[in-house]
């Protein structure tokens, strides 16, 4: 089958290797002139590792990610350090890290750059049929996979487009340049209307993420001087590790997901991946990873599909939004809840974090960290 896809992100790259592999005539449509090559650190579960097992490149991934979180401890603290809730550690076992720009270095490979058409502004047709107009040209193919991410145009144009909804937080992220020492503790501390979040990568480096409650579009002149002010006086290595990452590479975006859930990921021969099908906000780390799903679950349903690509997309739609919705309302809850500003909800969130209990953990990571493979 000829298939296009737009977008060479994590879900569009992660689809197109598994197609080719299965003997599918891909090409993928890319905007930018060049491989990604910014972006901080990436948090991965095994359900990401399911579903690029599926597609044959699990070992590659796992051979540029570190799992060294195994040896440390992982959960929620206050801004003074003192713990709220240390995670069980069956409940990340699975999870990987990795800097993105390996993981999309990693994944051009594997695919092979021939195959990705850089510089090209694609649009799908309106109804969904299997072509792409790219300037001057209409490809015409069997299937047309849309993975241009949380502000795709193509969505808008299939009419599927329920707009973004700000979660009232902005992110910063940032890997370190030298190295710091965790000592011993990964994880996230939640303030009034502030996270700061740190998780080691692989070559002793360390990602971190901050976040802060404000409204959207506010910018500083020097980013990391307001960090360090924002999160003075919270517990080491927070500051240290602001401290170490150089200015430019501190990235700030305001922190969006889709208004609405989408009821179907598909119109006519035409199927929406990864952020363009669920944007979420990054709460629960989940939104690549149910990208690599709906690329595994994609190519899995067009190899078993008796006949018709629309029975395949019709599966595919149906297995991902039950899926991957309820992920996306799960990750704008948990930010709401880790956002908390007002003294009195971020101590009553604090509680109920303190009162978790094990098991409830453990139940959320199963269910999350765990790709159900169609059968
Ligand atoms: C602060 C933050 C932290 C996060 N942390 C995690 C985490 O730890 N774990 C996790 O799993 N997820 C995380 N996420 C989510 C994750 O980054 C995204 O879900 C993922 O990168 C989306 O991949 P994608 O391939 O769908 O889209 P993208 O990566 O956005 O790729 C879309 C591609 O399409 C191209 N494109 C757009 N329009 C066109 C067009 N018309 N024609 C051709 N090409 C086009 C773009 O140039 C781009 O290359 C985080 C997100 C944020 C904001």
């Amino acid at each position: 089958m000829r298939i296009g896809i737009i977008g060479a992100g994590i879900a569009g790259l992660s689809a197109a290797i598994g197609l080719d592999q299965r003997g599918h005539e891909v090409t993928v449509f890319e905007r930018s002139f060049a491989p990604a090559t910014t972006g901080a650190g990436l948090t991965l579960f095994g359900n990401s590792f399911e579903a690029f097992d599926f597609l044959g490149i699990g070992d590659e991934i796992r051979a540029i990610s570190t799992d060294c979180m195994t040896s440390m401890t992982l959960g929620q603290r206050r801004p003074d350090g003192s713990w709220l809730t240390k995670a069980p550690a069956a409940a990340y076992t699975s999870m990987r890290t990795v800097h993105r720009r390996d993981l999309h270095e990693r994944l051009t490979e594997l695919l092979g750059s021939d195959r990705i058409r850089y510089g090209v502004d694609a649009r799908v047709a309106a109804d969904g049929s299997p072509s792409i107009n790219t300037s001057g040209e209409t490809v015409e193919v069997d299937l047309v996979i849309v993975a241009d991410g949380i502000h795709s145009r193509n969505r808008a144009r299939l009419g599927l487009d329920p707009g973004l909804h700000y979660s009232g937080y902005t992110a910063w992220r940032g890997v370190t340049h030298q190295p710091v020492d965790l000592q011993g503790c990964a994880g996230e501390a939640l303030g009034r209307g502030q996270i700061f979040g740190c998780i080691p990568l692989p070559h002793d480096a360390v990602y971190w993420f901050a976040t802060l409650t404000t409204p959207a579009g506010g910018r500083n002149e020097d980013e990391k001087a307001a960090l360090l002010s924002l999160f003075q006086g919270w517990h080491s290595p927070v500051s240290e590790c602001i401290e170490a990452t150089r200015a430019e590479d501190i990235l700030r975006h305001d922190i969006h997901d889709l208004a609405r859930p989408l009821r179907r990921y598909t119109r006519g021969s035409t199927a929406l991946m990864g952020d363009a099908a669920h944007a979420m906000t990054p709460n629960l780390a989940q939104g690549a990873g149910q990208g690599i799903e709906d690329a595994a679950t994609l190519v899995l349903c067009l190899g078993e599909a008796e006949g018709t690509v629309e029975a395949a997309l019709a599966r595919y739609s149906q297995l991902r939004t039950r899926r991957a919705n309820p992920i996306m309302r799960r990750s704008r809850t948990a930010g709401r809840l880790f956002q908390m500003g007002h003294p009195a909800f971020a101590a009553a969130r604090n509680g109920l974090l303190k009162a978790s209990p094990d098991r409830a953990l453990l139940q959320v990571s199963k269910a999350l960290h765990h790709w159900p493979q169609p059968r």
